[in-house]
């Protein structure tokens, strides 16, 4: 079986969240079912091309003309390389990826839609007739269409799988970027509510065999009746052909017993009863207090790791902040935003808050501190108002940290209040403070059972083992679209 992954994220070249684990973990687990896999991603500037092995263009023909724009042909340069044994081909565009970050460009639509292109052109140019193509969220939803209108003869007529990451990005835009695709208009590309505008996603849906999100509970979520967002219709039409899978994470990547950011180590088999104890993981809290000039103390160290954005519930953050301190606990806070306003609430907390040994906020992205933050936090929050799998609790409970989460989507089908964490429903202040004061009692009070809710955690598979067996039902189906 040939499967090929078009995507715009990628661990740990190209990160903004978890699209990017998912991408890197369900590659790996992939190929151990002796897949062909290979994953296609733009060529960004800012790729951390350290972690690529082999990287060089990819010969004998290393331009790729891809008709974009009516006559216009864009010509591009083609590279290879592989990421933890992963094969993944690169498309470079100077007029397109050669920006500073991944997303957040005026013209993110016609950027993705110009690789969603390029991607099928490089497919066909070069013969090939994978089984499986793989598209993931709006960005590469327009590979489908694509393939009905103009592709697919010449593929073979792969199948086609959308998964859906995240259902608010859903990358609305104009019709005239179909023009430059090649597209001919059909109602099946356009907005639900803005009949005027195209809505790439919900071409994805359309017209892919099958769609898949990343946890059961958000697929429910999605095509209830009282969800208000105008493609749970759209979503609900495809019945049989829509599934919420869990996402697994990437065990071998997330592993206290070897994870090489770590100076030190552990595994839940040294953890010690009453009072529950990892050595490794209190060495790793003390070096974490000492690197972020907190005060080194055996407190409930609280943490959260995370993209600032509303979704992420930061002004629920925020009140756990200021209850964490009242509750004489740390807290460490590391979280990057997009958006300005959030950014701005998180700076002006840490500006009054500095002076404090007991909370330290990092206000980038930083992926090796956010290895030891989950390795050194006794308890990990991920209050998100919605959430579509979540990775973050997954993480934590593998290293330990308990998660205390709300109640919504992927965070519902994985952290069970009392049994390997904490859970609370409203969004509201009151209910985080209320569900945060029952974690300081339960592990000053009962720490034997605190002990439980960490083995819990840290013992749970959440590889992506099962998760994969669910994909390759889906890709082996012959479930053939009508599309709707
Ligand atoms: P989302 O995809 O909505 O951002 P997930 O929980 O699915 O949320 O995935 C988040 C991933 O991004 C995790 O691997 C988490 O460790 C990582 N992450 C988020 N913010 C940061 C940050 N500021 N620094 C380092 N890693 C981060």
């Amino acid at each position: 079986m040939e499967i090929v992954h078009i995507a715009a994220e990628m661990a740990p070249i190209a990160k903004v969240g978890g699209l990017a684990d998912v991408l890197h973990g369900l590659s790996r687990a992939s190929m151990s079912k002796e897949a062909q896999v290979e994953v296609i991603l733009p060529f960004y500037k800012s790729l951390n091309k350290k972690e690529i092995k082999n990287l060089k263009p990819l010969m004998p023909s290393p331009l790729l003309n891809v008709p974009f724009g009516g006559e216009k042909r864009l010509v591009t340069q083609l590279w290879k390389g592989k990421v933890d044994g992963v094969d993944v081909t690169f498309i470079e565009s100077k007029e397109y990826f050669e920006r500073d970050g991944i997303y957040g460009e005026p013209d993110d639509p016609e950027r993705f839609a110009f690789f969603s292109k390029a991607a099928l052109e490089y497919l066909v140019q070069n013969r090939r007739k994978p089984t499986v193509l793989h598209i993931h969220d709006w960005h590469t939803s327009l590979v489908a269409p694509l393939c009905r209108q103009l592709y697919g003869q010449r593929l073979d007529s792969p199948r086609i799988i959308l998964t859906i990451h995240n259902l608010f990005y859903q990358g609305k835009t104009v019709p005239e970027l179909l023009e430059k695709v090649g597209l001919n208009f059909e109602p099946l590309l356009a907005d639900v509510v803005d009949p005027h505008a195209i809505n790439l996603l919900r071409s994805g849906i359309s017209h892919a065999d099958f769609v898949t999100t990343v946890s059961p509970s958000y697929a429910k979520e999605m095509v209830a009746p009282e969800n208000g967002d105008p493609l749970s219709t759209v979503l609900r039409g495809k019945k049989e052909r829509f599934r919420g899978i869990l996402n697994g994470i990437d065990t071998d990547y997330w592993n206290p017993a070897k994870d090489p950011y770590l100076p030190h180590h552990y595994s839940v088999d040294q953890l010690k009863e009453n009072p529950p104890f990892l050595e490794g993981k209190n060495a790793l809290k003390r070096e974490l207090q000492k690197e972020l000039g907190l005060k080194e103390e055996n407190s409930l160290l609280v943490a959260a790791v995370t993209r600032l954005v509303p979704q992420k519930g930061p002004h629920l953050i925020k009140h756990a902040i200021y209850r964490t301190l009242e509750k004489g606990g740390q807290f460490v806070f590391l979280g990057s935003a997009p958006e300005g306003d959030v950014q701005e609430t998180f700076s002006n907390l840490k500006y009054k808050l500095e002076g404090s040994c007991h909370v330290h906020f990092e206000l980038t992205y930083n992926e090796k501190l956010s290895h030891l933050v989950y390795a050194a936090s006794d308890l990990f929050l991920v209050p998100s108002l919605f959430e579509p799998c979540g990775l973050t609790q997954m993480i934590a409970m593998r290293y330990g940290s308990v998660p205390l989460v709300r109640r919504t989507g992927g965070l519902a089908d994985t952290v069970f209040d009392e049994v390997n964490g904490f859970s609370f429903e409203p969004p509201h202040p009151e209910a985080i403070q209320k569900c945060l004061d029952r974690a300081f009692r339960l592990r000053s009070k009962e720490p034997a059972k605190w002990g439980d809710l960490i083995y819990q955690g840290m013992s749970t598979d959440h590889s992506w083992k099962s998760a994969v067996e669910e994909y390759f039902k889906i890709y082996q189906s012959n479930a053939v679209a009508s599309h709707s």
